[in-house]
C-alpha cells in the first residue's frame, strides 16, 4: 500500500503565499466597474427659495485611512465626524442625521457580541461630543424650528440623537420605515431608537420623474431646494439628499454609502471590513458607489458630502460648524 506522507509545513506555506498574493491582487483592483451609461436630467435651478444650510457637529475622531476605502486609498488620516445637516427653508427646518444617543454606551452593551465589538471599538475614539440642543444653540437654531427629520439611514449613528427629538415628525423612504418598524427580528436598527420615532414616520412619495442620473425622485418641498433619491444597499431605505442654494451651489449627502469623497473620485468602494460590519447588500451598495461617480463625472459642481468625511464637511462650510447661504 502507497504511504501519502502530508508536508503540513510546506502545505500552509502554499496557503499563506496564495493568501497574500489574493490580497494583493485585491489592493490593486478595487476600482467598480463603470454604471451603465445614464442620461442627465438636469434640474431645474432658476426659481430656489433663499435656503441656508447649516453642520451640526456631534461628535468625531480619527480614523486610519485604509478602514475609508477598498484598495489602496490615498487618504492617510481619514477625520470621521458624526454630523447633523440642517437645512433652513422658509417653510420650516429640515434635520438630515442626529449623529448618537447620549445613552449610546448603555445601548451597546444590548447588542449581540460581534456587533456589539464592532460598535464598541467604533466608539472609542470618538471625542468632542455635543448635544442635538447644543449643535443647534450653536448655529442660531432651535430643534422646535423643525418641520421634519430626514435619516440618511436607520443606524446607530444617524438616528440614535432622536432620543433627544421625540416631537419630530420623521420622513423617510418606505424600506427604511419599515427596517425601523421590523428592529425586534431586524438587528440594524438599535430598539431604543425605532421606539423614539414610532407612530410618527411618514414615507416618501418618490415619483418617477428622473433627477441627474435618478430615475425617480422626492422633492420635500416641491420648490427643488431638497431633493432625495434612493441608493438601497447600505440599508434598504438608504438616500442621497441634493440641497441646492443656487445653481453653482449644491451639495448632495450621501449618507455612508462611501465613507470618503475619494471613494466616488475613484470609484472604490468601502473598506471590506465596513461592508462586512455595516452594509445589508454590499452588492447593491457597490452598484450605487458607481452610480454616485457617474453623477460625480456629469456634474462636477456638485460637492458630495459622506455623512462621515469631514474634510468634504469643511471644503463646503469652512473649518468649523456654522451656515452657508447662496451668496
Ligand atoms: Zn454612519
Amino acid at each position: 500500500m502507497a504511504r501519502f506522507k502530508v508536508r503540513w509545513g510546506r502545505l500552509f506555506g502554499m496557503f499563506l503565499v496564495a493568501g497574500l498574493l489574493a490580497g494583493g491582487v485585491k489592493l490593486f483592483t478595487a476600482e467598480l466597474p463603470a454604471a451603465p451609461a445614464h442620461a442627465r436630467a438636469v434640474p431645474d435651478l432658476k426659481a430656489l427659495p433663499e435656503v441656508e444650510v447649516c453642520w451640526l457637529e456631534l461628535s468625531r475622531s480619527d480614523v486610519w485611512g485604509q478602514l475609508g476605502t477598498a484598495g489602496l486609498t490615498r487618504t492617510g488620516t481619514w477625520r470621521n465626524t458624526a454630523s447633523g445637516l440642517l437645512v433652513r427653508h422658509p417653510q420650516g427646518d429640515v434635520l438630515i442625521d442626529a449623529g448618537y444617543s447620549p445613552n449610546v454606551h448603555e445601548e451597546v452593551k444590548q447588542r449581540p457580541p460581534l456587533a456589539r465589538f464592532f460598535n464598541e471599538s467604533a466608539l472609542k475614539g470618538i471625542r468632542d461630543r455635543s448635544t442635538l440642543a447644543a449643535a443647534f444653540q450653536k448655529v442660531g437654531a432651535t430643534p422646535e424650528g423643525l418641520k421634519w427629520f430626514i435619516p440618511s439611514h436607520a443606524h446607530l449613528d444617524h438616528l440614535g440623537g432622536m432620543v433627544e427629538l421625540r416631537q419630530v415628525p420623521v420622513l423617510l423612504p418606505a424600506e427604511e420605515k419599515a427596517l425601523i418598524e421590523g428592529w425586534r427580528t431586524r438587528k440594524e436598527v438599535f430598539p431604543e431608537h425605532a421606539q423614539a420615532v414610532e407612530g410618527r414616520m411618514t414615507a416618501m412619495a418618490f415619483e418617477p420623474r428622473p433627477y441627474e442620473n435618478f430615475d425617480e425622485s422626492f422633492d420635500v418641498f416641491g420648490d427643488g431646494a431638497v431633493v432625495v433619491a434612493r441608493i438601497p444597499g447600505h440599508t434598504p431605505g438608504s438616500i442621497a439628499t441634493f440641497v441646492n442654494l443656487s445653481p453653482e451651489r449644491r451639495l448632495v449627502h450621501v449618507g455612508d454609502t462611501v465613507n470618503l469623497v475619494e471613494s466616488v473620485e475613484r470609484r472604490l468602494p468601502k473598506s471590506t471590513l465596513l461592508q462586512f460590519f455595516t452594509d445589508t447588500d454590499s452588492e447593491a451598495a457597490r452598484d450605487q458607489v458607481a452610480r454616485l461617480s457617474q453623477l460625480h463625472e456629469l456634474a462636477p459642481e456638485l460637492q458630495f458630502l459622506p455623512a462621515h468625511d469631514r474634510d468634504a464637511w469643511e471644503k463646503f462650510f469652512g473649518s468649523a460648524p456654522g451656515c452657508v447661504k447662496a451668496r
